[in-house]
């Protein structure tokens, strides 16, 4: 299917809503049944008809058509948060016993839900350096049911072989669930490599506004039904149809948005590799970069994010180089307009900064939609003594 196809098309229906170019925002909780009989028949199968928005929504319904022809998928739901679409793809694949295998690191709320939540409903998990496949390997037991991928790592970078993970789950009988937060399906399709369930925190480059909080999680059309029946309709964090809306309206420029961050991000990669004060920078778009021939084998490109390791003595040097940027905003998340950082320093408390931790002097970089130069130039004169 064509990409603009998809963008500019695929499952909207102008003649039922006066002809009007953009999709109508269905601002509606719950739906008029003419008749008895379609009430009942509303009520036994939420998942084919509009009854209630928490369950099915208009507007929600051309974005998850998008979205699942986007990730190569044959059905999605879309979530209220990235958050929401990790905790309803693994509780719907685990039950009191099982076991999972997730990859080092994984995103901060995924670890918190393998770590916290699922150890008191007796669901145990195993980390992986998930660079070697022998690792997966090694870690799998007789009760895992779940492995869970991250790649490539919105941190660390470090990738897995898709494919390898999936033909090894498949044989094993165990279900992968893949984050493509940081390539968006404009450049990865983990579904494509036989990965199970992806899933994407749309707050990122979907929006690409930084106005609004969204999660995708595409999949089989049995795997989407199953997982509608009950976690999303349990957990009861589906999009509200006004910031599906949104979703919708920034998936437009998606493709134009990727590419120009893209080449935007490669002129600050070049940049901050020839700065003397910069002692690494780890971004997956570079051609020494350890996992290139992975990133040749299953991405189509690389994104805005990349790491950076500051030539720095102390925590005050640290703080003193973000402090100094002036445009470059610092903040969480990423995805938008705006070049964002966020120093690793800010993750610990000050007196565990250890200044020999090159761990402890990375900053994460976000490189947005404004002119390379524009970016460039806060770097340089926030580097500058
Ligand atoms: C932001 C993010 C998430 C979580 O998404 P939210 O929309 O913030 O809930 C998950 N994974 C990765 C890699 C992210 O960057």
């Amino acid at each position: 299917m064509d990409l603009s196809y998809i963008l500019n098309e695929l499952g909207e229906d102008r003649e039922n809503y006066y002809n009007a170019m953009t999709p109508p925002i269905m601002q509606t909780s719950n739906f008029k049944s003419n008749t008895v009989d379609d009430l009942r028949k509303g009520l036994a199968n939420e998942f084919g008809n509009f009854l209630y928005s928490r369950g099915q929504n208009p507007t929600v319904q051309i974005l998850r058509k998008k979205m699942a022809a986007l990730d190569g998928a044959e059905d999605c739901l879309v979530f209220n948060s990235g958050a929401a679409a990790i905790f309803a793809a693994v509780i719907a694949n685990v039950k009191s016993g099982d076991h999972i295998v997730s990859v080092e690191k994984p995103y901060s709320w995924a670890q918190k839900i393998f770590d916290i939540i699922l150890p008191k409903f007796g669901v145990s998990t195993t980390y992986v350096d998930g660079r070697n496949i022998e690792n997966f390997e090694r870690a799998i037991l007789p009760n895992t049911k779940l492995i869970y991928l991250e790649s490539p790592n919105s941190w660390s970078f470090a990738l897995q072989d898709l494919a390898a993970v999936a033909e090894l789950a498949k044989a094993e009988g165990i279900v992968t669930i893949c984050d493509n937060s940081y390539c968006s399906p404009f450049y990865q399709k983990p579904i494509q490599w036989g990965i199970d369930l992806c899933l994407q925190s749309a707050t990122k480059y979907i929006s690409g506004h930084s106005d609004t909080v969204a999660g995708i999680l595409t999949g089989s059309a049995a795997a989407i039904k199953h997982i509608f029946s009950t976690e999303y309709l349990g957990i009861g964090s589906g999009i509200q149809p006004f910031n599906a809306w949104l979703l919708l309206r920034g998936l437009r420029t998606l493709p134009l948005r990727l590419t120009h961050c893209t080449k935007t991000t490669q002129l600050v990669f070049e940049f901050l590799k020839q700065q003397d004060q910069i002692e690494d920078v780890i971004y997956p778009g570079a051609q020494d970069f350890p996992q290139a021939e992975l990133v040749k084998k299953q991405m189509e490109g690389a994104c805005g994010l990349m790491s950076f390791v500051l030539k720095a003595n102390s925590l005050e040097d640290m703080e003193m180089f973000c402090n100094k940027l002036k445009h470059i905003i610092m903040a969480v998340s990423w995805g938008g307009f705006e070049s964002l950082i966020i120093p690793a320093c800010a993750t610990m408390p000050r007196a565990d900064f250890d200044a020999s931790n090159k761990v402890h002097r990375l900053i994460r970089l976000y490189v947005g939609m404004e002119e390379p130069d524009y970016i460039i130039n806060d770097l340089k004169q926030a580097l500058s003594p």
